[in-house]
Formats: C-alpha cells, structure tokens, sequence
C-alpha cells in the first residue's frame, strides 16, 4: 500500500489557514504547587534514596503477566534484550474500577509521559496511581513527531484484526492482558485503554496516528513510583520492536514471519525503599477528590 494511497483517506488537510488567532496556552498549564503536579524535589529524592530489589519478573516474548505492587514500592519496567513495546494497565488493587484514565493523563501533562509526570485514575476517583520517577529513554521529539511512552493509542486487539485481516489471532495485547487478570478475578471488561511504554508515536500532517521502531536497548528502563496497592499488567506486543507491524499474522503460522523475530520479553523489578520514613517524610497518599455534589441531582 503506498503512503499517498493511505495519506488520501483522511478527513483531515495538512494545509494550516490563517485565522488570525492568538496561539492557544495548553489548557492544564504545568506550574508549581498545583495538586496535579509532581513535586520535583520529594520525587528526586525518591528516585535516588538507596533501594532493596525485593521482586523480579519476567514477561515472556507476546505474552502478558500481571503483578501486585504494593504502595510506597518504586518499579523499573525494562527491555532485558532490547527493543520492546510494552502495553501497560494499572487498577487499585482494593478496588479494581479504579484504574488509570489515559485520556485525561494525556490533558493533564502531554500525550507522551516522561519523568514526573503521573498516571491518573478514572472518574469518581481522580487521583495518581503512580508519578514517573525515572525514564532512560528520556522525552524524545524526532524529525517526524514521533515522541515515546504513547497514551495517544491503545491496546492492539483481536477485533480489529479481524475486521481488518479476517483471521482470529489470539495473542494482541488485549488478550494477554485478559488471560493475565484472570487469576486476578478481573475480566476482559477490566482491560483498558494502556500506556503504551516505549513506543514512539505521533501524527503525521494529516493527524494520523503513525508508530516508529522502539529505540529500546537492553539496558533501557522507565521507572514509577506506586502511590497506591496496585495490581500491574504488562503485556509484550506481538508486535514486538514494531518494525516490522503489521495486521493478520496468525500465532499458528508464524514461520518466515519478521514480526516474531523482533519479539522480545519485557521485565518488572519491584524496589523497596531503604529508608522509608525518611525519604518519604513529606509524601502523603493520595485521596480521591472530594466533591460532595450529586450530578446536580435532588434527593426526595
Ligand atoms: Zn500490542
């Protein structure tokens, strides 16, 4: 399929027209002591205070795993063998219709996260599962937009591989992450709409969404800080480094594919922090907001 055939089906014109109108602030404009944002001294102390390795996991090449993280914990998700995508869910694990809100984290601090930024949960909660206390890839903006650690996406799917291939594949983000939660007593319904870690995207002049090779290396890691008990899922896309993405490879026909050689498996390492009441003196846990309105509902 050539670039100008799919570039053609857009609604959208990469021709900009003058309106004569002032430049737009960002709606959530980022400053100091505002409750959305991460206080920058409290969070380096955090990514720098001495820390125990208390668990290691490992998520095998295309599939998922889903792990307790317990508050107070700093982990490291990593590429142990390179280039890899890794299709990130979050719940409270007390409470699993709590779970991380990419669309309003996107407003909040920008449609790629880096370092201090946060994950914020859905509605009636609002508030941060984890701040982002360390990125090795760091913020990045290519000659094309592209930028990493993507919330513009979500989750690859075997519906729309379906609708768009034909065949039924079983082993989409979707599907690891459902098979991952099951033991867990979450179903698919719990499975939401991820961080895309390590995954450089953007959109192109026509406001598409477009997807870059991961520029991950084995020593690549992007670090959190859990502000809350969590149950953690990753899942290891099938579409391995991205290279070589495409719809309607079938896990049962997978010799000659390219897309299986660019597969590798994702890790998590759950740190302690050493001293706890020291490092974390000025941190409290955070509360749900607290609106007392009914929806402008009247009661009896
Ligand atoms: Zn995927």
């Amino acid at each position: 399929m050539s670039t100008e055939t799919t570039d053609a089906w857009s609604s959208q014109t990469p021709q900009k027209t003058t309106y004569r109108v002032p430049k737009p602030k960002p709606a959530y404009y980022p400053h100091a002591g505002s409750p959305l944002y991460a206080d920058r001294e409290l969070y380096t102390r955090i990514a720098e205070a001495p820390r125990t390795l208390v668990e290691k996991y490992r998520c095998e090449p295309r599939s998922a795993i889903a792990v307790k993280i317990p508050a107070k914990s700093v982990f490291r998700i990593t590429t142990p063998e390179g280039p890899q995508v890794c299709d990130l869910n979050i719940w409270n694990l007390h409470n699993p219709r709590e779970r991380f809100w990419a669309a309003r984290t996107r407003q909040l601090h920008s449609a790629h996260v880096s370092t201090f930024d946060r994950l914020w949960s859905n509605l009636p909660y609002l508030r941060p599962l984890v701040t982002i206390t360390a990125d090795s890839l760091s913020a990045r903006h290519d000659e094309w937009g592209g930028r990493v650690h993507d919330t513009l996406g979500t989750r690859c799917d075997p519906y729309v591989d379906k609708l768009i291939s034909g065949e039924d594949n079983d082993f989409h983000c979707h599907s690891n992450l459902t098979r991952a939660v099951l033991p867990h007593g979450l179903t698919e319904f719990d499975v939401h709409d991820v961080l895309n870690v390590f995954q450089v995207t953007g959109l192109n002049e026509y406001d598409q969404y477009f997807m870059e090779a991961c520029p991950a290396t084995k020593d690549d890691y992007f670090e959190l800080y859990a502000e809350q008990d969590l149950l953690v899922a990753i899942s290891a896309c099938p579409g391995g480094d991205l290279s070589q993405w495409g719809w309607g490879e079938d896990s049962d026909n997978l010799e000659g594919s390219k897309m299986v050689d660019c597969c590798r498996p994702l890790g998590i390492e759950v740190y302690k922090i050493d001293d706890e009441n020291e490092v974390l003196k000025k941190w409290k846990a955070p509360e749900v907001v607290n609106y007392k309105g009914n929806h402008g509902l009247k009661g009896p």
